[in-house]
């Protein structure tokens, strides 16, 4: 049977920010190379029992570091696809 994973979702109009708990350490890390900053300390405890992170996402620009830099790839930060666009007219 899939495992589901139990994770936190926040969006923004830009895109959706993801972590997984069961896979954060609780390193800091992510926190630290924010450009941002507006990543946190959560109370929800990862699986070492050190508090996991959320993400503010009012200010959130949806950049991806945290992501890149987690080396538990706890975090998932997906944009959201932009609006189509219209084919262009041949003159
Ligand atoms: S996606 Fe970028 S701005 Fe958003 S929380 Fe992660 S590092 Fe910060
Ligand atoms: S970098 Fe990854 S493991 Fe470290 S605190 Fe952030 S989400 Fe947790």
């Amino acid at each position: 049977m899939k495992k589901e994973w139990d994770h936190l979702e926040k969006e923004n109009d830009k895109g959706v920010w993801t972590v997984f708990p069961e896979l954060c350490k609780g390193c800091g890390l992510c926190i630290e190379k924010c450009p941002v900053s507006v990543i946190s300390w959560s109370e929800k405890l990862g699986f070492m029992g050190t508090p996991t992170v959320e993400a503010d996402m009012e200010g959130c620009i949806v950049c991806g570091m945290c992501e890149t830099v987690c080396p538990d790839t706890a975090i998932v930060v997906e944009r959201k696809a932009k609006g189509k666009v219209p084919p262009a007219k041949v003159v």
